[in-house]
């Protein structure tokens, strides 16, 4: 008996949350886990932590480097965070989409309004974007790791811009709020698994072997 098969789009997932929510985590296991799917590697200005490859964590880049790189188109999106820029190559996405493949990105809040502006419809059909809010103020705490070394000012600094990053959570079509590590993935997973169904990106396999005279429609 031959199977109905159907070819599907794939999805461009944007992912954004105060730093500690865990999104880095999420989009690298969930890429990690599905062949289907690739982990967007961005680009930055910023200098490499400790441990951080260039062309695994992110395509490290000069300034003049980003910015002609920028004037010549390359960029999806981009954005200056804390100082530096960061933004997403097309060449990370577009084709992936095209071939089937979903995508994950991890970017910030101002990055994901400029993806959402897009005008073009692959990318608009595309398109999923999930918040990751954390339940309350000792937990923001908690996940933002203070050593107890930074200055008060630095703590000031980043306690604000995790409280700015979550206004915007209401602009998503998806919110997480986070749980811990193996909750979140789950629920992560089962809302791409929903989108995988989304009809207006399904498409009828032509290299399927179903049988039209037995399904007719
Ligand atoms: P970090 O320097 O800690 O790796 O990242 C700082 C912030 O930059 C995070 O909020 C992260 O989501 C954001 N970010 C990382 N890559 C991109 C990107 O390609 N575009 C934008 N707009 N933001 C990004």
């Amino acid at each position: 008996m031959s199977k109905l098969e159907l070819k599907r789009r794939g999805l461009l997932c944007v992912v954004s949350g105060p730093s500690g929510s865990g999104k880095t985590t999420l989009c690298r296991r969930y890429s990690e886990e599905n062949n289907q799917a690739v982990y967007a590697i961005s680009a930055t200005t910023r200098k490499p932590r400790d441990g951080e490859k260039d062309g695994v964590d992110y395509f490290f880049l000069t300034r003049d480097e980003f910015e002609s790189r920028n004037t010549r188109g390359e960029f999806l999106e981009y954005a200056e965070v804390h100082g530096n820029y960061y933004g997403t190559l097309k060449s990370e996405v577009l084709s992936h989409i095209e071939a089937g493949r979903d995508v994950l990105m991890d970017i910030d809040v101002q990055g994901a309004a400029l993806v959402r502006s897009q005008k073009d419809t692959s990318i608009q059909e595309a398109l999923v974007d999930i918040f990751i809010l954390l339940p309350s103020e000792e937990e923001l705490l908690n996940r933002l790791n203070f050593r107890g070394t930074e200055t008060q000012e630095q703590i000031d600094l980043r306690l604000n811009n995790a409280h700015e990053e979550m206004r915007h959570w209401q602009l998503y079509r998806y919110t997480i709020v986070s749980a811990n590590k193996a909750t979140d993935f789950s629920t992560f997973s089962s809302i791409l698994a929903s989108e995988h169904c989304r009809s207006n990106r399904l498409t009828p396999d032509p290299e399927s072997k179903a049988d039209d005279r037995e399904l007719d429609f």
